[in-house]
């Protein structure tokens, strides 16, 4: 699906330089390049604070705690989406509330999340899905009308934007996963939140060390959720190469939507109103296991994202409310995810085309 190795031989001189000072300075957790990396990216996001932490996961719990969210209270977002989005509503003691996608973003639909709003609903949580930005403003304005927090789940949408704003500056809260994987990866687990307020930036500080203000003084019961400066300084070096990173995608995006017009299946569906930087390319056809097996056949991967929808997950029985998701089970029986990756060169995706053309002509 994505080949990590040709980026780190790109740069490989920068990190292997900086990793080695790192080792030389025997500061290992908190040091002077995460603090350097979080003005960094809180400057290439165009938000006041970046807090940074162990993992994406970590920046859900973190900022659904930080917000208040706790048990009782309802968080809307949507079913199609990695488990780690709703996991955390859990992690807090609140209950995931799923509504349906739209069909062709695969983006919560914000007239759902206006039918799903009662009394005990605290916060709305959209996933920038594939790396496709939600409907932003809709969403936006459905939160200021209700009294509800926005916290952006951007794990996927590193550097997407929707009229110069950038993915996790919409809401009080943004949280990002710098998994290897994702547009903006570390070389290990890492994530973080950014947020526009002061005092959420504190209490986001206490709570991933301990909840501790001043050393062995603690204020809040916390987590021990750090980023290390080995993966600080990777994140520094690629954060420079991020916005090439995700042209690349795009331009791969673009060959696949070129090669694929008129072949009976539905290539991505990009919204004009915002910047898509395609975490993944994802598309839907009622011939996927025979599409995906001939693609195995030829040595070439292919992926599911995501085969169970979060409310039929078992870990979340008896714990979530879902509205009729039916667009959401829809494209859960279609979609395939093909190879993305920022070095994907034209010559690899005309072979993957023609297979899938072959498939699908037999
Ligand atoms: C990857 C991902 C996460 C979790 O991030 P980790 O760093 O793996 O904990 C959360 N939400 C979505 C949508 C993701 O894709």
């Amino acid at each position: 699906m994505l080949d990590l190795k040709q980026q780190y031989q790109e740069l490989k001189p920068e990190i292997e330089l900086r990793i080695r000072a790192v080792l030389e300075s025997g500061q290992f957790i908190l040091g002077p390049n995460v603090m350097a990396f979080e003005q960094e990216v809180a400057d290439y996001l165009g938000v006041d604070q970046v807090v940074s932490c162990a993992s994406g996961t970590d920046a859900l719990h973190l900022a659904l705690k930080v917000a208040g969210i706790g048990p009782g209270d309802e968080v809307i977002t949507t079913a199609f989406s990695f488990i780690a989005t709703a996991e955390a509503i859990r992690y807090v003691g609140a209950i995931p509330v799923f509504v349906d996608i739209d069909p062709h973003t695969f983006n919560i639909d914000p007239d759902q999340i206006q039918q799903a709003i009662t009394k005990k609903t605290k916060a709305v949580l959209p996933v920038h899905l594939f790396g496709q930005p939600a409907d932003m403003s809709a969403i936006v304005s459905i939160c200021h009308e209700e009294g509800l927090e926005l916290i952006e789940d951007c794990a996927q949408s590193f550097g997407a934007h929707v009229n110069n704003r950038q993915t996790g500056s919409f809401g009080i809260l943004g949280c990002f996963s710098f998994f290897p994987s994702k547009n903006l990866g570390c070389y290990g687990d890492g994530g973080m939140v950014s947020t526009a307020s002061g005092e959420l930036a504190k209490r986001l500080r206490m709570l991933r060390n301990h909840g501790c203000n001043k050393l062995y003084h603690h204020e809040l019961i916390g987590l021990n959720s750090r980023l290390d400066e080995i993966q600080a300084v990777v994140l520094r070096t690629k954060l420079k190469q991020v916005d090439a990173y995700n042209k690349d995608r795009r331009r791969v995006a673009k060959t696949y939507n070129r090669l694929l017009s008129g072949v009976k299946l539905t290539t991505p569906y990009e919204d004009n109103r915002g910047y898509h930087v395609y975490h993944q390319y994802t598309i839907l056809t009622p011939e996927r296991d025979k599409v995906m097996n001939h693609l195995k056949d030829a040595g070439i991967a292919s992926a599911i994202y995501y085969p169970v929808s979060l409310h039929k997950q078992n870990a979340f029985k008896g714990a979530c409310k879902a509205l009729t998701l039916s667009r959401t089970e829809q494209v859960v029986q279609q979609c395939l995810s093909l190879p993305m990756y920022p070095e994907l060169k034209d010559e690899v995706i005309e072979e993957i085309v023609a297979v899938i053309k072959d498939a699908l002509a037999n």
